[in-house]
């Protein structure tokens, strides 16, 4: 028998990547196709029509899928807000496809998979990955399965609460991480602080600032872009120290272009935060931050491993060698 394969699909809000994928994450073959957004019927039909051409003849292949919005584990999207989808039992309609698993998740939670079997944290079986993008979203591996809760809702770490009656998230409460460093977050606090800013900075002339040109205006040497993104990443080593606590990881992940790109300021703001408040910091080294690895392939990759587990035909993997 050949090696074990699967089908990663990331469904995104403009566009669908699928792919298939080796045990080791190797792509094989990949498409990108546009998502067609509010259209339950042709999404469904886009779908078929990618693992059909992926899986060339073989209905055998497992299928994994990441979208963005609320999965149950049973393979129903409940919520997919920037698609446009409510209640689609998509494993159920995409079963006449593949007689093997079809396992369905949030995107962010299979993007980490992806970079814990294949990406940045590739060996390592405990790991926690922020994605900052123009929210702060997340998944978490523990002892090398992805954490999936009990309604497939885990890791929501984007409403992590740092600050009990603190800045408002968009999900409603307060003081969540996703208020304080996602991009939305830090072009408002670059606003406010530009605003009661006394000496020079480009912020000052951009109507209403997104956490892009922040960057952009960090990276062009605008001292109080980097200030805030110094803070921004302070409240994510907040955010960190409350898992690292709970979990216990070996390592903690930062994907998202913007938080890439900017690094230099986020990570080490975030570190220094996290070993202050890190339980035992006193005799125990926190986890490192790493950044991401695969880009915008970690979801498709994630979502196909996630097949893999869920039809138990992955290769060994994750040694702690
Ligand atoms: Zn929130």
């Amino acid at each position: 028998m050949s090696d074990p394969v699967a089908i990663g699909i990331d469904i995104g809000g403009t566009k669908l990547v699928a792919a298939t994928v080796a045990a080791d994450g190797r792509l094989i073959e990949r498409h990108r196709r546009e998502t067609p957004a509010h259209d339950t019927a042709l999404l469904l039909q886009t779908l078929r029509a990618s693992i059909r051409q992926l899986a060339a003849g073989r209905t055998d292949l497992p299928v994994g899928i990441g979208i963005a919005g609320l999965v149950s584990p049973d393979g129903v999207i409940r919520y997919g807000p920037n698609i446009g989808v409510r209640d689609v039992a998509i494993a159920e309609e995409l079963a006449d496809t593949t007689s093997a698993p079809i396992a369905v998740t949030n995107d962010a939670s299979a993007a980490a998979l992806g970079e814990q079997r294949a990406g940045a944290a590739q060996g390592h079986r405990d790991v926690v990955m922020f994605t900052l993008g123009t929210g702060v979203g997340g998944g978490i591996v523990v002892g090398d399965r992805l954490l999936l809760g009990a309604n497939g809702f885990a890791a929501e770490i984007g409403h992590l609460i740092v600050a009990e009656g603190g800045r408002r998230c968009p999900c409603g409460a307060r003081g969540c991480i996703e208020a304080y460093a996602s991009g939305t977050a830090i072009g408002r606090v670059a606003a406010e602080r530009a605003a009661a800013h006394d000496g020079p900075t480009v912020l000052r002339d951009v109507p209403m600032p997104t956490g892009r040109d922040v960057s952009q205006a960090a990276l062009a040497g605008d001292e109080l872009a980097q200030q805030v993104l110094v803070e921004a990443g302070t409240w994510l080593g907040v955010a960190a120290a409350s898992l690292v606590n709970l979990l216990d990881p070996e390592v903690l992940l930062v994907g998202g272009g913007a938080a890439l790109a900017t690094s230099r300021w986020i990570v080490p703001a975030a570190t220094e935060a996290l070993q202050q408040r890190m339980l035992g910091n006193a005799w125990r080294v926190a986890p490192a931050f790493e950044l991401a690895a695969l880009g915008d392939d970690a979801g498709m990759v994630g979502a196909a491993m996630l097949a893999l587990d869920r039809a138990g035909a992955a290769a060994p993997h994750g040694s702690r060698s």
